[in-house]
């Protein structure tokens, strides 16, 4: 299938994309990255963008930065258009190693070699890993818009179904990591190999916080978790056609067991050498 009929824009800067978002923001405009999700959607109709405002050759978008703060941690900056590649090759150190680790579940090569952390983080889908991975380790979500740029921390970005907190004319620039996190993982449960998860889930031994991805319309938080019976036993699961409650239910709590497993491994391994 084909695309409805759109117009297409390239943007040359974030203020000139915010500025065409606004200017157009009457006609449904779209921002166009790696365009894994959007292409796919707009092809099958479900979105009918009138503009596609392509960002892709905005200068300084794309790139990793690691820096260190006041009190000594480390800080990684993920640039809103960095693939999903990128950061799965990328040598984040033991601090971030977590968010490279967690790429091999984003569907297949092609996918991850076009697709980008700030157009997963947008298109907010429940199961995805960027938004887990946002979640569990507190990122922030910074976007500019025409009043300038803002913070949005992670556990308030993801609203619903694919509707997140930003707004229309507000472009993802960055998202900052600033907690570093050497013993957390993620895992999950997909029905063939690419495909998104039934159920995923991630750990954080420093915090002790668990994250659910399938579960509930947004990235689902367990601070302070307990078990995994407690976790999966307290989650708010209904049957939906072909995906028992209860299937789903088995799947949280193996998948709680396994990210934690996998986190304590990982320490194992880095003091391994
Ligand atoms: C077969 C298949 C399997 C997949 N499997 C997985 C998977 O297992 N896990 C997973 O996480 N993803 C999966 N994906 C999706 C993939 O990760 C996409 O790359 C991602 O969801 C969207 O990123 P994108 O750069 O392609 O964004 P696009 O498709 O270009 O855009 C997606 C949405 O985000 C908006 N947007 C993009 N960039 C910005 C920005 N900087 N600021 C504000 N809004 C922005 C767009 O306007 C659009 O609404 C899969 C896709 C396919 C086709």
């Amino acid at each position: 299938m084909k695309p409805a009929t759109f117009t297409y824009h390239r943007a040359s800067s974030v203020r000139d994309a915010v500025g065409l978002l606004s200017e157009l923001a009457e006609e449904e405009p779209k921002l166009l990255a790696g365009g894994q999700s959007l292409v796919a959607m707009m092809n099958y109709r479900m979105a009918r963008p009138g503009h596609l405002v392509d960002i892709t050759h905005v200068p300084g978008l794309a790139g990793i930065r690691r820096s260190t703060g006041d009190d000594g941690r480390a800080i990684l900056r993920i640039g809103a258009l960095t693939t999903h590649r990128a950061v799965e090759k990328a040598d984040l150190g033991p601090e971030f190693a977590v968010l490279s680790r967690a790429m091999r579940w984003v569907g297949h090569l092609p996918i991850r070699t076009r697709g980008t952390v700030g157009g997963s983080i947008a298109h907010a889908d429940a199961t995805a890993e960027w938004c887990l991975l946002a979640v569990l380790l507190d990122a922030r979500i910074v976007a500019e818009g025409p009043a300038g740029r803002r913070e949005i921390g992670a556990g308030e970005f993801f609203l619903g179904p694919f509707t997140t907190a930003l707004e229309p004319d507000e472009v993802i620039v960055e998202i900052v990591f600033d907690r570093p996190a050497p013993r957390a993982a993620l895992t999950e449960y997909a029905d063939r190999r690419g495909d998104f998860a039934v159920v995923a889930a991630g750990a954080d031994l420093d915090t002790g916080s668990v994250v659910l991805g399938g579960v509930a319309t947004v990235p689902q938080l367990v601070r302070a978790a307990g078990t995994p019976d407690e976790i999966a036993d307290a989650l708010d699961l209904r049957d939906e056609p072909g995906v028992p409650a209860a299937y789903r239910r088995g799947l949280a709590r193996t998948l709680v067991a396994r990210a934690r497993a996998e986190a304590a491994a990982t320490t194992e391994e880095d003091s391994n050498g």
